[in-house]
């Protein structure tokens, strides 16, 4: 019997979302993203099943998860690591083949060292500053990095030229991202004419991508929708409306479960758990989970969580412990020690979803997946 609390990832889920984005987002390729453990669904799971559709391409946040990332990969993918690299791990990615961002001249004068250090070219994505404020050269950061490229042409292969969008998951970004797009094309431009060929030219992730078809140019950056998330309902709405014969185009591939531990009665006038958040006004049958808040389930969910036993909704009572929790299975008939419970996820006719989360918990889709703790087992199903 399965313990504590497990995570299943559907195998013919993932498998139907990148037919679809693929598809849908053809002719650009596509860097799967994977950074925060394959957004919680765990990189292990993830990597071997994405390759088995036929993804060759992985962008990831740090050296570490690129590492995870090629021991469990199958054929050779390209890995763009998009985040904060250490110089050291710089040596290891020329090595390896690996593909990095540089968002600053120091780093950029880094990975010219890696490069003659090791003996090969790096493969180098030049990250611009066009409105995002966060990393990436302005123009004369980039006039400085082009100097010292110019002089050491030999030791680079430049493979990308890129930016980030400040919000395209919501319309009152509008111009802010227009305003970049512009930009950028207008870096793109001049770099070409100046000579510098580039293999990709990529600003798009999830929303921008779904959202600004002129936005994914040579390669977009998809993450949340692989795992069948729309990155904010908003985006999901607009889709919608546009495609009306499929209005949803993607399935989720994570469930979370769990078993009851304990069944016991509880007599009307008495408090559940910690405290008086919760008072039976009735009497009660309770059922307590192996599932808290250290497990990733949110203390914010106390009291009005919902998950699923035999087929019913039912509702969380007390307050989230650390390693515990309750729920009232006072009208599910038959609720035993050993039944399943679903914390996200479907189960007969009822589903259980990550934003339902959300709306209880005001956390978004990309950060409660995350919070899952890597290390609950997770399995793959078909
Ligand atoms: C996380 C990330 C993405 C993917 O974002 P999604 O909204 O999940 O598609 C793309 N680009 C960069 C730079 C990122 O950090």
């Amino acid at each position: 019997m399965q313990r504590g609390s497990w995570i299943e990832i559907s195998a013919s889920a993932l498998a139907h979302n990148h037919t679809f984005l693929e598809q849908h987002l053809s002719p650009a390729r596509i860097a799967w993203v994977v950074k925060g453990n394959a957004y919680g669904h765990g990189i292990e799971q993830i990597i071997p099943l994405a390759e088995r559709q036929g993804a060759d391409y992985f962008a990831v946040f740090t050296a570490r998860e690129a590492e995870r990332l090629l021991k469990v990969a199958r054929a050779k993918p390209r890995v763009l690591i998009m985040g904060q690299i250490e110089d050291d791990e710089l040596e290891w990615a020329v090595q390896n083949g690996v593909e990095c961002y540089v968002f600053d001249t120091d780093r950029l004068q880094a990975a010219l060292l890696a490069a003659h250090k090791v003996g090969k070219a790096a493969k180098l994505h030049l990250e611009l500053e066009t409105g995002m404020n966060r990393t990436g050269m302005d123009r004369k950061a980039l006039r400085t990095a082009l100097g010292y490229l110019e002089q050491q042409r030999e030791q680079v292969e430049l493979v990308g030229l890129c930016t980030h969008y400040a919000g395209a998951e919501s319309v009152n970004n509008y111009l802010r991202v227009q305003k970049q797009y512009k930009l950028f094309r207008r870096y793109c431009v001049r770099l070409e004419e100046a000579g510098w060929p580039f293999e990709f030219r990529h600003g798009a992730c999830s929303a921008a991508a779904m959202r600004y078809p002129k936005s994914r140019m040579d390669l977009v950056r998809v993450g949340i929708l692989q795992y069948g998330f729309f990155p904010s309902q908003e985006v999901y709405i607009e889709y919608r409306q546009k495609h009306r014969e499929n209005p949803n185009p993607l399935r989720r591939l994570i469930s979370w479960k769990t078993r009851i531990m304990d069944v016991k009665q509880v007599k009307a006038g008495e408090f559940i758990g910690y405290g008086t958040s919760y008072l039976a006004n009735d009497p009660m049958l309770v059922a307590s989970l192996p599932v808290g808040y250290a497990q990733g389930y949110a203390r914010g969910l106390s009291n009005v969580g919902r998950v699923l036993v035999r087929g019913q909704r039912v509702p969380v009572v007390g307050t989230v412990n650390m390693n515990m929790m309750m729920i009232d299975v006072s009208n599910v008939l038959g609720a035993q020690r050993g039944d399943e419970v679903v914390l996200i996820g479907s189960q007969g006719e009822q589903e259980i979803s990550v934003s339902s989360f959300g709306e209880f918990s005001d956390l978004l889709n990309y950060e409660l997946l995350t919070r899952l703790p890597e290390d609950i087992p997770r399995h793959v199903v078909d």
